[in-house]
């Protein structure tokens, strides 16, 4: 379609005059309008085309508008549109049965809901009614979702305007290296620390008292930091000794993103619950749920779960889903972002990264990488300080805006930008936008020391 300036007008005018948008202060924002997608690129009404490498807030795996997937939506709509969760409808067998045989251990049953933040509070409501007891841990660095608990389980700033009501979450440190809050010198000396501090958080909090400890498998929107070797492990062996339900949550790192069905997968662990969403069905329709053990499922065998969900399992949402996880088997989709990791973004990353004096680190894996800024690679100092906005935020401002100029839409948290483009983005794709953010990262050079 020809590039219509007045309908993105008029788009925008609507959109400012009634559309309440999250996190953010009303006044102050102005929305791209957007006239349409396909694959690894959107564009807007006045003819701008832009490379998406934050897949849009990391969900589209599979890129925008795969045909298939578009098909099946369409196809579903016309046998059955929508149906109440408490029926056997075909869409919503399908899409567990998809599930559950890719879900890692004996997580074989499937809780759907409409996205990861419900996926994160039914995780939380089943590990405390199968242990009794009350306190979730979670950690600093972690983003669970906007709905209560996930919102007080989350470890950054956005949970303080709703921490009032944080009772029984309790806050601990999981392992970072680059940024060591324990002062380690090594993967394997951080590991060990990260592991002590978690066992005398539990002795202090009091062990019969936690219900369930909650981690991003990889944290995502904190910052892609790779658990170092055996970290998770000795996570699930502090969970076994202890009677504590081990959740992951993979609403962000799972279906595809870290080159593995799951992040999971990547450590060999297998968690009590597990949540996803966005990558399920690329978030062609909202779909998010939680995958639960043998022995969680067995509690709820006799005795009623006590949750639900109007749109449970919803048939347009699951036909996606089963699209979308066909899809990625047959065209080898998990296999193409462990192959766009290993040999396009990681050894172009790292090229950019030791050229450029304000990257203080690289790391990631598959489709799912982080670039840490800094105003000195010495010091680490980082290129803005922890949630800056305005002025103390320039520099991260000024970055992001050189991005987008260029035609390259950035993901932008705090001192980091994070390469997430979908899965499916081809080596020549990649390489345009590694060059464009090569480009961007000279303006974000200019605020080094
Ligand atoms: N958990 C993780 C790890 C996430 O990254 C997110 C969203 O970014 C959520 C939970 C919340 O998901 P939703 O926004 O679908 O509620």
């Amino acid at each position: 379609a020809q590039p219509d300036p007045a309908v993105g007008a008029a788009v925008k005018a609507a959109d400012r005059a009634h559309v309440f948008h999250s996190w953010s202060a009303q006044g102050l924002i102005d929305p791209l309008a957007v006239a349409g997608a396909e694959g690894s690129y959107f564009w807007d009404y006045d003819g701008n085309r832009y490379l998406d490498f934050s897949s849009g807030l990391v969900f589209t795996n599979i890129g925008y508008q795969h045909p298939k997937v578009v098909a099946a939506i369409q196809e579903q709509a016309g046998k059955l549109t929508t149906f109440a969760p408490a029926f056997a409808v075909e869409s919503r067998s399908e899409a567990a049965r998809l599930i559950a045989e890719r879900t890692p251990g004996d997580l074989d049953k499937i809780f759907f809901t409409n996205g990861g933040a419900e996926a994160v509070e039914n995780a939380v409501r089943m590990a405390r009614l199968h242990t009794g007891r009350a306190k979730v841990l979670s950690a600093y660095r972690s983003y669970h979702g906007a709905t209560a608990a996930a919102i007080n389980l989350t470890g950054d700033p956005r949970r303080w305007p709703s921490d009032t009501a944080s009772a029984g979450v309790v806050h601990f440190w999981a392992p970072f290296l680059y940024r060591s809050p324990f002062h380690a010198r090594n993967e394997t000396e951080e590991r060990d620390r990260a592991l002590q501090h978690l066992e005398d958080t539990i002795a202090y909090e009091g062990p019969g008292s936690i219900a369930a400890i909650i981690l991003e498998t990889i944290p995502g929107t904190a910052g892609i930091m790779i658990p170092p070797p055996g970290y998770l492990a000795g996570v699930r062996e502090i969970c076994d000794r202890y009677g504590i339900v081990f959740i992951l949550d993979e609403v962000m790192a799972g279906f595809g993103r870290t080159g593995e069905w799951f992040a999971a997968d990547l450590f060999d662990v297998v968690p009590d619950l597990m949540t996803f969403a966005k990558g399920v069905n690329s978030g062609y329709v909202p779909l998010g749920g939680v995958a639960i053990s043998a022995e969680i499922a067995a509690t709820f065998e006799t005795r009623p779960y006590p949750g639900g969900l109007t749109y449970s399992g919803h048939p347009l949402a699951c036909a996606a889903a089963v699209a979308t996880i066909n899809v990625m088997a047959e065209e080898g989709i998990v296999g193409k972002a462990a192959d766009l990791g290993a040999r396009v973004l990681e050894p172009g990353l790292r090229e950019i990264a030791e050229r450029h004096p304000s990257v203080g680190e690289l790391r990631g894996v598959g489709a799912f990488w982080a670039l840490e800024l800094v105003r000195d690679r010495e010091t680490r100092e980082p290129l803005v300080p922890y949630n800056a906005s305005g002025e103390a935020n320039a520099a991260m401002a000024a970055f992001g805006a050189a991005c987008k100029k260029s035609g390259l839409w950035p993901f932008v948290n705090m001192n980091r930008t994070h390469v997430c483009p979908p899965c499916t983005t081809s080596e020549a794709e990649a390489k345009e936008g590694l060059a464009l953010l090569d480009a961007a990262l000279n303006v974000a050079d200019e605020f080094t020391v």
